[in-house]
């Protein structure tokens, strides 16, 4: 499968399409969030910085997540075809990718960019409900993807939890670093040649629009 990047705002559907695209086509599902999260329960000094921004909802530095990333890169598991989801972030981190990719002779593939209005960016993130078991998204506001029990996973059974970053104010910070610092790399990839847009306001039709693109 070809490898890909999506690049969207907070709660654009990054999440839903990579859980669809993963039961659909078995690809490995990558998401910087995930690690990072993972890394900020250690108790160590590293989990305690990374768990302090996560907080706020800024960017964590582009070596920390580099890090991280290339060690990730070295499973098996990405050999056919993986989502990254939530990397790059900044125009540093897309040339260290590039370098990385030049390195260990892998493809780009292509990139993703999921467009979602701004007032249901804002819903999905206050309603938004995780299962610590298996990562399944709910949202509790939308009237989309509601849990059929409160607080269980349709899924897996598994418990719901809410992320400490999807509030209100976290999602005003996390929208403004999206517009300074990623935004930008649309450019950037528009440049390369390898840049598509979908809209990000419903499940199937993303599914649809992006199997298009892995089609052609
Ligand atoms: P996400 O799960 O993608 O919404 O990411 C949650 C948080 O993790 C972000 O608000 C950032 O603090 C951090 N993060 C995730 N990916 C990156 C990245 N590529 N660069 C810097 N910070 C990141």
């Amino acid at each position: 499968m070809k490898n890909l990047i999506l690049i969207a705002a907070p709660a654009a559907g990054k999440g839903t399409l990579s859980e669809m695209l993963m039961d659909k086509f078995n690809y490995t599902h990558i998401s910087t969030g995930d690690i990072l999260r993972e890394v900020s329960h250690e108790d160590t000094e590293l989990g305690r910085k990374i768990a302090d921004i996560l907080k706020t909802g800024s960017l964590v530095t582009d070596e920390i997540v580099f890090e991280l990333l290339e060690k990730r890169l070295k499973e098996p598991d990405t050999l056919n075809g993986y989502i990254l989801d939530g990397f790059p972030r900044t125009l540093k981190q897309a040339e260290m990718y590039d370098d990385l990719l030049k390195k260990i002779n892998r493809d780009l593939g292509i990139v993703v960019i999921i467009n979602t209005p701004y007032e249901t960016l804002k819903k999905r993130i206050v309603g938004r409900v995780l299962c610590k078991d298996c990562g399944s998204i709910y949202n509790t506001l939308t009237g989309v993807n509601t849990p059929k029990v409160e607080n269980v996973c349709d899924k897996c059974g598994g418990t719901l939890y809410k992320r400490t970053d999807d509030n209100e104010e976290s999602f005003a910070k996390r929208y403004n670093e999206y517009m300074e610092h990623t935004n930008p790399l649309i450019d950037y990839y528009k440049n390369k040649g390898n840049l598509f847009y979908i809209n990000g306001e419903n499940k199937e039709q993303m599914l649809e629009e992006i199997e298009a693109l892995l089609h052609d």
